[in-house]
């Protein structure tokens, strides 16, 4: 990280959008910062869409004022009850999206994040931000321009690459409990440490996170997924005490139980490891979940034998069927994405099984067929699934794995069943056999199924259909 002085960040801000803005409010005797995130970003060198600007003064003037400067490409909306408005601007295709605010002093209540608002300077402003990195101000107005403001040395936190409360921590995250979320998801994206006393807050404040809603909870923690290091957010949210309350079925992977000196694996550093694995694989978002919530099953079905150990029989079936009630509670789409999750929850120990047998055609049919478009995302989760510290082990999974690969693509190539459609159709059959809709219909489709899945006739209509009245005639059914 750079520091930047006064003329580098006027440099950096030299944009006509910043220009129109320090003209207007100089016209209109108001002072005007860029502040935040935008900020922030300036010296980080990241990307940055949304700009915001504090006023000393009415924010809504301002933007109005600015608005009607640009004229029709500029598109206003006023939010009267926040005291911000908005100005999205459209220029050669780019959007740009300024929020202007008044400056303001903030007072909470206990029982809600909305507070009490009153009119304040910049200082006042300052204070109510939640982070160091997050509250520096630079001035717009032509006599200072790209001054920097920064009365809490948010450059030496972005430095030292730490979040930091301005103010005591136990107040911020008190007065707007959504700030612990935030302060995760700042350290994960940025990749920063948490200073100490801000994160003792966390864990002294945790429990106030019963007032912030659903939606916004799950807001921060789906960018805290789509970062490049979502484990060590969920491992930070862990170690604060969050995770326990947002998410407990997931907390509930955490510890080991041993019995006569055996024990299992704990299940969340497993399950982090997992996700870590399927990130570097380059896994879009809805994979990831399915990554974190692959062994969710796993405390549920935990039972101690004798004869076998720790085992967790059918932790897929049982994780699957919690997938859409966690779905329901996270506020998270409740669509084709769920089900795609459900999916290969269910599915995640088939590949396992198979390359840990002899690779039989038939047994990659079936889950060619039960995977569908789904099987490469399914084997990715499964290569990310062996975390075994045995490098013997894991090299036999993985050229286990390899053959399944290849097998997948060359039975694809021959019997296209990846989008299987029986060849021969439940109408054929009731026409063809002069049988109403009943159980036998069912019981030759299946049959057929079966037959083409297990390579005893091929994926066509005659051989379907051939193979179909054998099996009618074992049911006592006839063609004619
Ligand atoms: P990003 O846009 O990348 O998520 P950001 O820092 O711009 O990061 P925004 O949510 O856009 O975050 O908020 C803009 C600024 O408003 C922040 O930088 C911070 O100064 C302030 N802010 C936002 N939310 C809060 C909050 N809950 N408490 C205190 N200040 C906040
Ligand atoms: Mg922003």
């Amino acid at each position: 990280m750079r520091h930047l002085s006064q003329q580098e960040l006027a440099d950096l801000l030299n944009r006509p959008v910043f220009h129109l803005i320090s003209e207007v409010a100089d016209s209109l005797g108001m002072e005007c910062y860029v502040v935040g995130g935008y900020v922030r970003d300036l010296f980080l060198e990241r990307p940055s869409k949304d700009i915001d600007v504090v006023v000393v003064g009415s924010g809504i003037e301002l933007a109005r004022a600015v608005a009607s400067r640009i004229g029709k490409r500029a598109h206003l909306s006023v939010f009267k009850n926040f005291g911000t408005a908005q100005v999205k601007i459209n220029r050669d295709n780019e959007e740009v999206e300024l929020e202007f605010v008044g400056a303001r002093r903030e007072s909470y209540s206990h029982d809600s994040r909305k507070p009490i608002v009153e009119d304040g300077t910049l200082e006042d402003d300052q204070n109510r931000r939640d982070f160091t990195i997050n509250a520096m101000a630079v001035c717009l107005n032509r006599e200072r321009f790209g001054e920097l403001v920064d009365p809490f040395d948010g450059v030496w936190d972005l430095e030292d690459r730490i979040i930091a409360t301005p103010l005591d921590p136990d107040m911020t995250f008190s007065d707007d409990p959504l700030r612990m979320m935030r302060c995760i998801r700042f350290a994960t994206q940025l990749n920063f440490e948490i200073e100490e006393e801000t994160f003792n807050a966390l864990n002294r404040n945790r429990d106030r996170i019963k007032i912030i809603s659903q939606e916004r909870i799950t807001d921060e923690l789906q960018k805290i997924m789509s970062s490049d290091s979502p484990g060590r957010g969920i491992e930070l949210l862990f170690s604060c005490g969050l995770l326990e309350l947002i998410f407990p079925e997931l907390y509930a992977l955490h510890g080991t139980e041993s019995v006569g000196g055996r024990s299992h694996k704990d299940n969340l550093w497993h399950t982090l490891e997992v996700l870590g694995n399927v990130v570097k694989a380059g896994a879009p978002l809805w994979l990831r979940w399915a990554a974190l919530l692959h062994d969710i099953g796993k405390p549920r079905t935990k039972r101690w034998e004798a004869s076998a150990g720790w085992t967790f029989h059918n932790h897929n079936s049982v994780g699957a069927k919690m997938v859409p009630q966690i779905f329901r509670r996270m506020k998270l789409p409740t669509d084709e994405r769920m089900k795609y999750v459900e999916k290969l929850v269910a599915l995640h120990m088939r590949p396992i099984v198979i390359a840990d047998e002899e690779v039989t055609d038939s047994a990659v049919r079936r889950l060619l067929f039960e995977a569908g478009d789904d099987i490469d995302d399914l084997m990715t989760l499964c290569e990310a699934d062996i975390t075994t510290k045995n490098n013997d082990r894991k090299q036999r999974f993985l050229d286990n794995f390899r053959l399944v690969r290849l097998k997948l693509v060359d039975l694809e190539e021959r019997d296209r069943i990846r989008n299987f459609q029986p060849p021969v159709s439940g109408e054929e059959i009731m026409e063809s056999f002069h049988l109403p809709p009943s159980k036998p219909v069912g019981i030759i489709k299946e049959a057929i199924k079966d037959a083409i899945l297990d390579g005893i006739i091929p994926n066509e209509h005659d051989a379907a259909f051939a193979f179909a009245v054998t099996k009618a005639a074992e049911l006592g059914i006839s063609i004619d």
